[in-house]
């Protein structure tokens, strides 16, 4: 062993769970060391947007009287009762108390009006859409929030990744090892150690056997799941990780990871995007037209659809609608994907470099389309026929979409398909907890010393799909990490 320390609680990872944990315990006067993967605080948390919190300052603020007994039901309809009841219960009721802690520690917030959400289908629930704290000037505030750590104690350690835990004979946690960037070991023994390393989003080959598929697109930082193997190790049980998928992308369109002033993550600089961010027709990789594609205007719905047909499909249109396009005649552009581009652009030569950067496939006749793009020919023909149907009729038969955005027929060629891909931002759910995020092992007792939260917590969600609840995940990062920090501190004391 290179390098052994001894402290009260050791956390693993800094996002918003491993901050708050450390934060809890340090204010409970406990010797905490953070460690750090990375150069710097904040993983996933850092590019994510804002915090789910109910009944805050801020709601009231804007005359929002929300209740926590209305979110805690929705949330539990959402996920059809296959969240953990009491945990999430304790979520949503801590979710304002640690909310204003991290306001404390130095995070400046907004709530993001419900009226004018960025993400269209939630206008009007105030609890989908106006529960969302957006974080102000990260750049500057999560700095300001490892000074304040610091300030209470805590030791952050950079550049050092968690490997395995340590278990004496009974199974209790006793600390962890980890390596620094020159593969040197160290050894942290700890009375607490919290696992809050983020899921293993950056693991693209565990993430594409999980979702039964290749074709999904990530963002986020490389959390490569040392954390969650060393929790399952340990005797955890992983009982719901799959990829927080979050509507989909132009395939190898370039879309930024960092969230500036002016855009948030995952902005798109092509004007092509907004022929993805309009509810167009979508087909299948054979062809089929396969849901309503108002779907677009829900991040969570509009990824679970088109995960449903293996995580890639296609935008199709002809040329004449791309030229409505270039002529400013799109249909309301959604927020809930990657932001588009407002700048004007000839939508037809966009589409022809698509066609060469082979990410869309054109054909002057259906019969072409479907050679290039390798759809069944048949498929393709009764999709665009009862396609245009229903728009001559402004009534989808089909599925249902709405009316208005029943706009555009794909009547005259050439044709483009354009391919899309459902875009994941790291992994969600984890090893079973109890309401304080102990880590329970396969007889529901708890593991002596271990806690986990965040994107290594399983419980929150339904198992498959993300509720479409703005600020959910970060909002539970956060608040579940603060819970953690303070199990710790209840338990050694
Ligand atoms: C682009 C993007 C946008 C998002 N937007 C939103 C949003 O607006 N609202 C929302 O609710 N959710 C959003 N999410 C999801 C949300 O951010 C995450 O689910 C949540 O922040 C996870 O928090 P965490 O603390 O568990 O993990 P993270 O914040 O990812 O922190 C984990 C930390 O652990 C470190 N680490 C990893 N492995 C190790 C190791 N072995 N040893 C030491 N350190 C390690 C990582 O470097 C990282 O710093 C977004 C995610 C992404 C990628």
């Amino acid at each position: 062993m290179e390098k052994e320390l001894t402290t009260d609680v050791v956390v693993a990872g800094t996002g918003g769970t491993g901050l708050a944990a450390a934060d809890a315990a340090a204010s409970n006067n406990l010797n905490v060391i953070a460690i750090e993967k990375l150069d710097q605080i904040g993983g996933n948390t850092r590019i994510s947007s804002g915090f789910f919190a109910i009944d805050t300052k801020e709601q009231r603020a804007e005359g929002l009287h929300l209740s926590t007994e209305e979110a805690i039901k929705q949330l539990n309809e959402y996920n059809h009762y296959l969240n953990n009841g009491p945990l999430t219960r304790r979520i949503v009721e801590n979710a304002k108390p640690t909310l204003e802690e991290l306001e404390s520690l130095g995070m400046g917030i907004k709530l993001n009006p419900t009226a004018n959400t960025t993400q269209f289908a939630h206008r009007g629930n105030p609890y989908a859409g106006g529960s969302y704290h957006m974080y102000q000037d990260k750049d500057e505030a999560y700095p300001r929030i490892q000074k304040s750590l610091e300030d209470k104690g805590v030791k952050f350690m950079f550049g050092i990744t968690m490997e395995k835990l340590i278990q004496d004979e009974d199974g209790t946690v006793k600390g962890l090892i980890a390596k620094d960037k020159d593969g040197n070991e160290i050894k942290i023994n700890a009375k607490a150690t919290v696992v809050a390393t983020g899921g293993f989003g950056g693991d693209e080959k565990r993430v594409a056997k999980l979702m039964h598929t290749d074709r999904l697109r990530k963002l986020g930082v490389p959390s490569m799941g040392e954390g969650m193997t060393a929790l399952e190790n340990a005797g955890g049980v992983n009982i719901d990780s799959h990829a927080l998928i979050h509507a989909a992308q132009l395939a190898k369109s370039k879309v930024t990871q960092n969230t500036s002033k002016k855009h948030l993550a995952g902005f798109s600089d092509n004007p092509l995007t907004r022929v993805l961010l309009t509810p167009l027709m979508w087909v299948d990789p054979d062809g089929r037209r396969f849901t309503n594609e108002d779907t677009v205007y829900d991040t969570v719905l509009w990824a679970n659809a088109a995960y449903n047909v293996g995580g890639m499909y296609y935008i199709l249109v002809d040329k004449k609608t791309l030229d409505a396009y270039t002529n400013g005649q799109e249909m309301e552009v959604s927020k809930a994907g990657p932001g588009g581009s407002t700048k004007p652009g000839d939508f037809v030569k966009l589409a022809d470099e698509a066609v060469k950067g082979e990410v869309a496939y054109k054909g002057n006749t259906l019969k072409e389309l479907a050679d290039n793009a390798s759809f069944n020919y048949e498929n393709l023909v009764a999709s665009v026929e009862r396609y245009n149907e229903g728009i001559k009729k402004m009534n989808d038969t089909e599925f249902g979409k709405s009316g208005i955005h029943m706009k555009f027929d794909v009547e005259e060629g050439p044709f483009y398909a354009i391919k899309a891909q459902v875009a994941y931002l790291g992994t969600v759910g984890g090893v079973r907890v109890d309401d304080h995020l102990r880590v329970l092992d396969k007889n529901f007792k708890p593991i002596k010393g271990l806690y986990a939260g965040g994107a290594n917590a399983g419980g929150y969600y339904e198992g498959q799909s993300y509720p479409a609840y703005e600020g959910l995940a970060s909002g539970f990062a956060w608040t579940s990490g603060r819970l953690a920090g303070l199990a710790a501190s209840e338990d050694i004391k």
